[in-house]
């Protein structure tokens, strides 16, 4: 190989400067790469309990991030080796959760249990059990468990250590790229912007897998904080969304008393410019279906702006938080596809309106729910017509059937579901979902 003197190897890789916060163009100097790129990874920092090693990789791994600015290779190196640190990540979490035991089902008999130092310990029990047909005990559970990466992620979430249907196909994702980089098969390159990303993401799963979720994340967002809000709308279909405090702070010039106008008190995300949790979805409310993109609660109305404000002014409800992920959501299919609905609304139904069949499925949006219902109509689509995990969305089925079937799939992965009847009231203008009765 040719021997490069320090003073090259020390000179920014113009490959590497090309990446600017624009995108590909522009060409940076190299002191703003380099702080450029290293911002793009600064905030990601690790849980407090995360297990040493799986910390010190990670550390290592943002450290040598710095030097793409010198070398352009290094991101895919970075890139990478933040798929091995996937592993070692659910490596070191299993070996917390286990604390030295683990335990396994053969049918039959009574479970066996082995003292495990290592992991090595964990593997080699696996393999062996594996071959006799034996379950790893997680709680009430028992999964197949063969000690490689596959067998790790479904210990992680069925032990309830990973949530989120959408992050479960990201985790799918880098599965399949972690297999790729431990037996390559061909060539790659990553660049910046990919192997940020994959850093980013490594950061998040870690952080969860400890217990920890991370705000505004992509992967395991920790719960968003909801405001009361007041819809309204007028009968040529205009629609708003304010802030309760435009009603009722002390010095609002409220002159808005426009009676044509329907007001509706809410609890939902606030419309922040430029956040990516905004519900574009917020004029499709309906107290009947899962219409708004995040959890949107009805507190109250309709009437006018001056009852609105008296209600506010009485009640003064307050703001909280909610986790949307992993919702579960009721489908109903009677002559066509309605919007998803919660569990709690259908089982407030008329016996009239239970007619049809219904799919209980789980999901992070209402609009995947929707479109994997959809989707199972057609068998080469490939979603999944079974309870379990779509292979096709990020959809979980929970069971179909009657009302009470579909109801009852819902309950057991619930609990009691207390049944709620709200009046019914919608905006009246829909794009996306105009079909409903
Ligand atoms: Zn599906």
């Amino acid at each position: 190989m040719e021997i490069r003197p320090l003073a090259a190897l020390r000179t920014a890789d113009d490959l590497s400067l090309a990446f600017n916060p624009y995108g590909l163009g522009g060409r940076m100097e190299p002191e703003d790469a380099a702080e450029f790129q290293q911002r793009q990874i600064a905030d990601c920092d690790l849980a407090a309990g995360v297990a040493p090693g799986t910390r010190d990789s990670f550390e290592r791994l943002r450290t040598v991030f710095a030097y793409g600015v010198l070398c352009y290779d290094v991101y895919t190196v970075v890139g990478d080796h933040a798929l091995l640190i996937y592993e070692q990540a659910l490596r070191d979490r299993f070996m917390e959760w286990c604390a030295g035991t683990i335990a396994f089902r053969v049918s039959q008999a009574a479970d066996v249990s082995y003292t495990v130092t290592s992991y090595d310990d964990v593997k080699k029990h696996a393999d062996r059990m594996t071959r006799r047909r034996a379950k790893l005990v997680v709680g009430t559970d028992a999964i197949e468990f063969n000690g490689m990466l596959h067998g790790l992620r479904r210990w992680a979430r069925t032990a309830g250590l990973l949530r989120g249907r959408r992050s479960r196909a990201v985790e799918e994702a880098l599965a399949k790229l972690r297999n790729h980089v431990a037996h390559p098969s061909g060539h790659h390159v990553d660049t910046p912007v990919g192997a940020a990303r994959t850093v980013r993401d490594l950061a998040e799963l870690i952080n969860q897998l400890w217990g920890q979720a991370t705000p505004d994340g992509r992967l395991y967002p920790a719960p968003l904080h909801r405001e009361i809000a007041v819809l309204s709308w007028n009968t040529s279909g205009r629609t708003r969304m304010e802030p309760a405090g435009a009603l009722t702070a002390p010095d609002s010039l409220d002159d808005q008393e426009d009676d044509e106008y329907q007001h509706l008190v809410v609890r939902a995300i606030p419309f922040i410019p430029g956040s990516r949790w905004n519900d574009e979805h917020w004029a499709e409310f309906d107290t009947r279906y899962e219409t708004t993109r995040f959890p949107t609660e009805y507190l109250w109305g309709p009437g006018t702006r001056a009852e609105a404000r008296a209600w506010l002014d009485h009640e003064r409800p307050e703001g909280d938080s909610v986790d949307f992920t992993d919702r579960i959501f009721l489908v109903q299919e009677h002559e066509r596809l309605l919007p998803p609905m919660r569990p709690a609304v259908a089982a407030g139904l008329p016996d009239a309106e239970r007619i049809g069949v219904w799919h209980a499925v789980r999901a992070d949006f209402p609009d995947d729910a929707f479109a994997h219902v959809r989707g199972s109509g057609d068998r080469s689509t490939g979603h999944a017509r079974r309870p379990g995990d779509c292979p096709a969305c990020s959809a979980e089925i929970l069971g179909s059937g009657t009302h009470d079937e579909a109801f009852r799939a819902a309950a057991t992965a619930l609990g009691p579901i207390q049944a709620v009847r709200l009046p019914s009231v919608r905006l009246p203008s829909s794009l996306l979902w105009p079909d409903r009765p």
